[in-house]
């Protein structure tokens, strides 16, 4: 099969052909149906920001949001069938590690992986597969692993209807965001992004979001004037920078750290969070309830994830979604197997 693979400790990626994967004990092997291009694929193929932790696992195939058919069972596998629809987790759990103990699976110290979804066909451990309905499009099925980060970090914060966030980043994390929190019944919301993000922007204006570009002298204003006197109560930062958020927060408020950090905060920045009391809190992944609710609120019709979706490929002319990520263009791309 054709697959997009990571071949070496060194930036780039290559479109292989590679056999089909053998399913093993309690795996599934899924006909990928779509699979979406996420930053940090961007981060690995262009081996920065912390990439080269994965150095050991050199070969391997890229991609981890896919939907597709499952179309194999390992042995013992129960509540599954062939031609389930299902959407996958990149991380699954062991059941048996300290976090995994306490329920906190998406913290797992040894998660279980998949063999990688830019290609034509993934192995998946059943605890890494969500069953979709059957009526759910695939595209929209490959989104839910995005939907679920945003949708975690809005469940990791304080926010109840009626109140006020900032959400730092028009990439399909931080629109996943205000999806979230647009549906919890949040009022005042705003989305800042920089002068580069303008059709991200855009795209988050057509949805119905206020956004404010950043890096004009009068940005903080801006948005202080979008939200409550005494600023919001949370800020999400979807763009690994924190840009100013004591300024926009209440004291006491909450700053939410969703993107790969990419930035170094100095000592004086965290002593101005300090100080105002606010509450920094890291949000990864999403758990298997955050994974009912997302497929909840995308099969219902609550939540429409189609306008986020500016670009497909597939297999074979797959890396140019990284040269269209790497300049900022578009909002969300997927690999379709041709
Ligand atoms: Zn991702
Ligand atoms: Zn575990």
């Amino acid at each position: 099969m054709k697959a997009i693979a990571k071949t070496s400790a060194a930036p780039g990626a290559e479109v292989i052909e590679t056999p089909i994967p053998e399913v093993g004990e309690s795996e599934l092997l899924v006909r990928v149906g779509a699979c979406g291009v996420c930053g940090s694929d961007l981060h690995i193929v262009d081996w920065e920001l912390g990439a080269n932790r994965m150095v050991s696992r050199i070969p391997f195939v890229l991609g981890h949001e896919p939907a597709g058919e499952v179309v194999e069972l390992g042995i013992g596998v129960n509540g599954f069938k062939v031609g389930d629809r299902v959407a996958l987790d990149p991380f699954g759990h062991c059941g048996r590690c300290g976090p995994c103990r306490a329920g906190r699976f998406h913290l797992c110290a040894s998660p279980t992986t998949l063999s990688g979804a830019f290609a034509e066909f993934t192995i998946a451990p059943i605890g890494n597969a969500h069953l979709v309905p059957p009526t759910m499009d695939m595209e929209q099925a490959a989104l839910l692993e995005m939907f679920g980060t945003g949708l975690h970090a809005v469940e990791q914060s304080c926010l109840m209807p009626g109140d006020s966030a900032v959400i730092e980043g028009p990439g399909p994390i931080g629109l996943s965001i205000a999806l979230s929190a647009r549906a919890l019944g949040v009022t005042s919301l705003v989305i800042t992004g920089l002068a580069q993000d303008t059709t991200r922007l855009e795209l988050a204006r057509t949805m119905g979001f206020k956004t404010v570009t950043t890096g004009a002298p009068d940005w903080i204003e801006q948005v202080r004037a979008m939200m409550p006197a005494d600023g919001a109560d949370v800020v999400f930062d979807a763009s690994g920078a924190i840009d100013s958020p004591r300024e926009l927060l209440r004291r006491g408020g909450q700053l939410i750290e969703v993107g790969w950090p990419a930035r170094d905060v100095t000592s004086a920045e965290l002593r101005a969070l300090f100080f105002h009391g606010v509450n920094i809190i890291n949000s990864r992944v999403r758990t298997p309830e955050t994974w009912r609710r997302a497929i909840a609120m995308v099969s219902s019709g609550a939540i429409d994830l189609r306008p986020m979706i500016t670009h497909r490929y597939g297999i074979s002319r797959g890396l140019e979604a990284f040269t269209l990520l790497r300049e900022r263009r578009g909002v969300k791309a997927l690999i379709i197997p041709e």
